[in-house]
């Protein structure tokens, strides 16, 4: 599954953007966000590298399991986070840098 979401991220169609207000969601902390029409996914640069790259992931795993509930998507995003190998680890570093 972090194959696929890494796959997505290196050939898909999605930009990755960092942003500190989410201002049109005032009030409500949110991590992260995807604009379907442009494909790109915002996250909430207001958090540690280990929050942003869980959010990443929980954001691409909306577009993979579309069904899935969020407890669904937020346990599976812990998880797959868990158990990334240091290649893995290094891959997401190297996007928050960006
Ligand atoms: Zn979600």
């Amino acid at each position: 599954m972090l194959n696929k979401i890494k796959y997505y991220i290196l050939e898909g169609t999605y930009e990755i953007k960092f942003i500190s207000s989410f201002r049109r969601f005032k009030g409500i902390p949110i991590k992260g966000f995807i604009e379907p029409d442009t494909d790109t996914i915002l996250i909430n640069n207001n958090m540690s590298d280990s929050e942003k790259i869980i959010t990443i992931i929980h954001e691409f795993l909306h577009e993979i399991k579309p069904n899935w509930s969020e407890n669904q998507v937020e346990k599976k995003s812990l998880q797959l986070f868990r158990s990334m190998t240091s290649p893995d680890q290094l891959f997401f570093k190297k996007i928050l840098k960006n």
